[in-house]
């Protein structure tokens, strides 16, 4: 049976990424299987469990679930729960002799990644954040044709992420507009897109950061998380990045490169399929013609298999902190209305 070979995966939340996104993509993976489920639901897990084929003992609640670490067929514990309690659940699983991958943001606060770094580290368990962007074919593509200096001297790096959240409608939208939560609005959410796209472009660290918010005080929605977000990030060689993220319009998530040499363009950047590239030099307009791939299947197959050969994944708990980092700078920023050193 091939399945013995492949690592055994616990998904912690099984919410709407969960369950459209993660779960059904497993049937791409070729080192990574669905193993168990952790939830507050459990009904909703008994029914998922059924769909997937799961053993009914492979089932956990949040109460129980430290005792996975009897558990031998599960390997991996798949963080997915709202952003404040990342944190707990990837230290408990570390505690119970699990490895890590942790959805984004990877916590509220610097703090708390730190101790979740730690204590991976203590128990001698990998820790990936779930950054799907940087496993996904268009962006590895635009980020190779860049190093390969093929838009010449970078200059400008823009992006731009916003969305509609409907707390009302959307249950996964409730918990993103409590602070408590979600640590902060739009930002945390999907600016950090822009963030680590800007990161990945740049091919460097930003060493200072500018950034304000507006939101509208007599929308119910930004009572107690941000709504827009413009931000500027300043890296060593003289790039500049500014980018957006907001909670109140029409879906964007995209992102651009301006060298002296070109300019890429990926829009979408960051969505889950039907991804563009166009590529502007002097002689033209070009629009390369590359595969849609599956990033969930590669993303869960890449901290498989640095598990297996024992390699540093590509997105490990340090390159989550950084960004957690850079969103607080982001928010003091705002706050104190001057440029923060990073
Ligand atoms: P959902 O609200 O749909 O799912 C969260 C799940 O967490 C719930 O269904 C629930 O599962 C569990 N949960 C436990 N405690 C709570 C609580 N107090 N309030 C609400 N839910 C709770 O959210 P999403 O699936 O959209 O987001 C989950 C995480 O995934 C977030 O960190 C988000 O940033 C990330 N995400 C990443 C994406 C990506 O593209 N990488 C895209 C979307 C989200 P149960 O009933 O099983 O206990």
């Amino acid at each position: 049976n091939s399945d013995k070979k492949k690592l055994g995966w616990a998904i912690v939340g099984l919410g709407k990424f969960a369950t459209e996104e993660i779960m059904p993509n497993f049937k791409d993976c070729q080192h990574s299987r669905l193993v168990a489920l952790v939830s507050g639901s459990p009904d909703k897990a008994q029914k998922l469990a059924q769909q997937y084929g799961l053993q009914e003992k492979n089932i956990y609640s949040y109460q129980n679930f430290d005792s996975i670490k009897d558990n031998p067929e599960v390997d991996v514990v798949y963080i997915i729960l709202p952003n404040s309690l990342h944190a707990e659940y990837t230290i408990r699983a570390a505690q119970a002799g699990k490895h890590v991958l942790c959805e984004k943001p990877m916590a509220t606060s610097v703090h708390d990644c730190q101790k979740m770094i730690d204590a991976c580290q203590k128990a001698g368990k990998q820790l990936m954040i779930a950054y799907r962007c940087q496993y996904e074919p268009f962006n590895l593509n635009a980020i190779e044709r860049i190093r390969k200096g093929e838009l010449g001297k970078l200059r400008f790096i823009t992006s731009d992420h916003g969305r509609r959240v409907k707390p009302t409608e959307d249950k996964a939208d409730t918990w993103r507009v409590q602070k408590k939560l979600a640590g902060g609005g739009s930002l945390m959410d999907i600016g950090i897109y822009s963030l680590n796209a800007a990161r990945y472009f740049a091919g460097e660290e930003p060493v200072e950061v500018t950034a304000q918010i507006a939101s509208d005080p007599n929308d119910p929605r930004f009572k107690e998380v941000e709504d827009n977000v413009a931000f500027t990030l300043r890296f060593p060689s003289g790039v500049l990045a500014a980018c957006t993220s907001s909670y109140s319009y029409e879906t964007v998530k995209r992102g651009r490169v301006f060298g002296d040499k070109g300019w890429l363009d990926l829009d979408p950047l960051s969505d889950y399929d039907k991804h563009t590239m166009k590529i502007g030099k002097p002689d033209g307009k070009e629009e390369p013609q590359l595969k849609e791939g599956n990033q969930f299947a590669a993303e869960i197959d890449h901290l498989s298999e640095c598990i297996l050969q024992n390699k540093t994944p590509r997105t490990p708990g340090e390159e989550g902190l950084r960004d957690v980092r850079y969103i607080m700078a982001i928010y003091e920023s705002a706050r104190k209305g001057k440029a923060i050193k990073v």
